[in-house]
C-alpha cells in the first residue's frame, strides 16, 4: 500500500552509499550507517492538510520511515499527549512549557515502542524470524512486546541488576531473557558477536540504522500538535544519543519536505544522569572527545550507558543547533520525578526525572530562555521504577474505620497539594 521513499543507507561519517541491507556500518571507516531518502518525490506527494486527517500514530509520517510496504509490527504505536504544561512551567519558572508525554506510549509505557515498530517490521521485511536487543530495560519490554504480537521469536539480554518491574515486564511475553552480569556495554558487545554468528535481526544492533529512525516520529509529532511548528527549545534524555540526533533529523527533514515553513532553529538541549555523563560531561568540556564510563552508578538505569554508540553525534547536535547539557544526580532525579508528578499528574520513570531537573538547571543557569517556548520528552513509564521512590514517598497511614480517627489525622496534617 505504502511506498517507499528510501534511497538506501549512507554513511555519517564519509557519506559512501550502501543498499537497503541488514547492515549497520560501513567497512571503510566503521562510521554508522544511516537512511536516506528521496526528500524531493516526498515533498511532492504529502501534505500537512493530508498528514492531519491520517489516524493519530507514529505511522502517519510513513513517508519518512524506512518500510517498503505496509508496516506489520506497531500499527497503533505512537500519537502520544503534548500536554501544555502551565503548572509545572510555573514552578520552573517558564512560560510556554510543554510535556510530550510517551510515558503512556503503546504498548509498553515508552518511546522505545517507536523504534521497535520500524526495526521489527524491517525485519520481517527482511525475512528474519528471530528478533533481539541488548538492552537497559525499556527496549527489552518493547521487543518482547511487540516480537509476540507479530510471532516472532525473540532473544533479550540485559545487566543483570535491572529493576525488577523491568525484568519481569519482559519475561511476560515469553521472550527469551539472559541477565548478564555486567555492564550495558559488555552486554551490547556479547550482542554484536551473536547478532553476527546466529544471524538474527538484533534491532540496536544490524538493523540500528532502520531502528533509530522511528525515534523521529517523536519530534514530528510534536511539530504537528504544535500547529506545524517547531519549539523553541527541547530537552531530551540520552542514553546512547540516538534520540537527540533524531530530534535534529526530523526538524531538518519536515523541513526538506515542505511540512515546518522555517529553517529548523530549536536549541536542542541534552539530558544524563550524574553517575553516567559522558556526553554531557564532553559539551561542559568543551570537547567533541566523548570518554567512556566503565562503571556506570545511577539510579536511571534506562540511561546508564558508559560507552554511547551516537555520543559524538548527540554533542554535535546540541552545540550546532545552540544548545547545552547538564546533568542530574540521583537526588535531583527523585525530585524531578516528584515535581512532575505533582504538578502535572504525570509519573514518569527515573530518565523523566533526569529531564526535568536538568531543564530547571538549564533555566537557573540562563541557557534556557524563561519566555521561549519548551518541549520536554518524557520517554518512559514510572510505574517501572518504583524501587526507587520508596524513601522519597510518604507511606500511607492506616487508621480504624471511625470519623473520629480521621478527624484526628487531618487535624494534624496537611491535605493541601505541597506544590
Ligand atoms: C532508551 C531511552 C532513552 C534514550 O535513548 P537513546 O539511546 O539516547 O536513544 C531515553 N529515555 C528512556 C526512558 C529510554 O528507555
Ligand atoms: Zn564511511
Amino acid at each position: 500500500m505504502s511506498e517507499s521513499w528510501v534511497r538506501g543507507l549512507k554513511c555519517r561519517v564519509c557519506g559512501k552509499f550502501y543498499p537497503k541491507e541488514p547492515n549497520n556500518f560501513c567497512p571503510d571507516d566503521f562510521g554508522p550507517l544511516e537512511v536516506d531518502y528521496n526528500y524531493d518525490a516526498i515533498a511532492e506527494s504529502i501534505s500537512k492538510e493530508q498528514i492531519d486527517r491520517r489516524p493519530d500514530n507514529m505511522w502517519k509520517f510513513r513517508e519518512l520511515l524506512p518500510i517498503d510496504g505496509t508496516p506489520t509490527v506497531g500499527s497503533q504505536v505512537g500519537g502520544t499527549p503534548l500536554v501544555k504544561a502551565d503548572r509545572l512551567g510555573k514552578a520552573l519558572g517558564v512560560s510556554e512549557l510543554y510535556i510530550k508525554n510517551d510515558a503512556v506510549n503503546f504498548p509498553t509505557l515508552s518511546f522505545k515502542d517507536r523504534v521497535v515498530s520500524v526495526a521489527l517490521s524491517k525485519a520481517k521485511e527482511f525475512g528474519f524470524d528471530t528478533v533481539g536487543c541488548a538492552s537497559t530495560g525499556n527496549l527489552a519490554n518493547s521487543v518482547a512486546a511487540n516480537a509476540s504480537a507479530a510471532g516472532l521469536n525473540s532473544c533479550i539480554l540485559v545487566p543483570a541488576d535491572l529493576e525488577p518491574a523491568k525484568i519481569l515486564g519482559t519475561s511476560i511475553f515469553g521472550s527469551r531473557l539472559i541477565r548478564i552480569d555486567g555492564t550495558y556495554d559488555q552486554v551490547n558487545r556479547l550482542c554484536t558477536q551473536i547478532a553476527f554468528r546466529y544471524g538474527w535481526a538484533f534491532v540496536n544492533i544490524n538493523m540500528r540504522a532502520y531502528y533509530a529512525e522511528g525515534s523521529k516520529t517523536l519530534t514530528m509529532e510534536v511539530v504537528e500538535q504544535l500547529g506545524w511548528k517547531a519549539p523553541q527549545n527541547f530537552v531530551v534524555p540520552m542514553a546512547g544519543g540516538s534520540l537527540i540526533c533524531k530530534v535534529d533529523k526530523a526538524l531538518r527533514e519536515l523541513h526538506q519536505v515542505g511540512l515546518l515553513d522555517n529553517i529548523p532553529a530549536s536549541k536542542i538541549h541534552g539530558a544524563q544522569a550524574s553517575g553516567c555523563s559522558p556526553i554531557t560531561t564532553a559539551v561542559k568540556n568543551g570537547t567533541d572527545t566523548i570518554r567512556p564510563v566503565r562503571k556506570p552508578d545511577t539510579i536511571a538505569k534506562s540511561l546508564a550507558i558508559g560507552d554511547p554508540a551516537d555520543g559524538f553525534f548527540a554533542q554535535q547536535v546540541i552545540r550546532n543547533s545552540g544548545g547545552w547539557a547538564e546533568d542530574a544526580s540521583d537526588e535531583d532525579i527523585v525530585e524531578g520525578i516528584q515535581l512532575l508528578a505533582e504538578t502535572e499528574g504525570i509519573f514518569a520513570e527515573t530518565a523523566g526525572g533526569v529531564t526535568v531537573s536538568v531543564a530547571r538547571k538549564l533555566l537557573e543557569q540562563g541557557r534556557i530562555n524563561r519566555d521561549e517556548s519548551l518541549v520536554l520528552c518524557i520517554t518512559g513509564n514510572g510505574l517501572k521504577t518504583q524501587d526507587c521512590l520508596t524513601d522519597a514517598v510518604n507511606q500511607a497511614e492506616v487508621i480504624p474505620p471511625s470519623l473520629e480517627a480521621f478527624e484526628s489525622l487531618v487535624e494534624t496534617k496537611e491535605l493541601a497539594p505541597t506544590v
